[in-house]
């Protein structure tokens, strides 16, 4: 998908603080960080939300959520804590329509989120 923002980034035509990257996900910062530690994780496959997700994607948003848990291991949050948030659609807050794990860390969390 040409247009979308994250496509674009998986295959390198936009540029991004990339931390981690396979044939399969990638790894980069948030541009607008909403905590110390704010990463992405994408898959280059373009899914546009989770509730498009197929029953053959598991295996690789199961990929998702283990990359995001090594990086933030790497990103020294793993002890402390960490948040990781899909948002799904108008009422979930996504505004970006390529499926993306926030992982979120560096400070304590609030809940409920707004
Ligand atoms: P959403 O609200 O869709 O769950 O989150 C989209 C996230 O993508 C936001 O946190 C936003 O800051 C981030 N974002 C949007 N455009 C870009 C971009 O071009 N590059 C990077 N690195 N992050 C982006
Ligand atoms: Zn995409």
């Amino acid at each position: 998908m040409s247009h979308c923002i994250f496509c674009n980034i998986a295959e390198h035509k936009t540029p991004a603080d990339i931390l981690y990257e396979d044939d399969e996900v990638m790894v980069f910062r948030d541009i607008n960080p909403q905590a110390p530690v704010h990463l992405l994780t994408i898959p280059k496959k373009h899914i546009a939300k989770i509730s498009e997700m197929e029953a053959e994607d598991q295996q690789l948003v199961g990929k998702i959520i283990y990359t995001a848990k090594q990086v933030a291991q790497d990103q020294g949050i793993s002890e402390s804590g960490f948040r990781m948030v899909f948002n799904n659609d108008r009422h979930g807050g996504q505004d970006v329509h390529h499926i993306h794990l926030h992982l979120l860390g560096g400070r304590p969390m609030r809940w409920p989120p707004g």
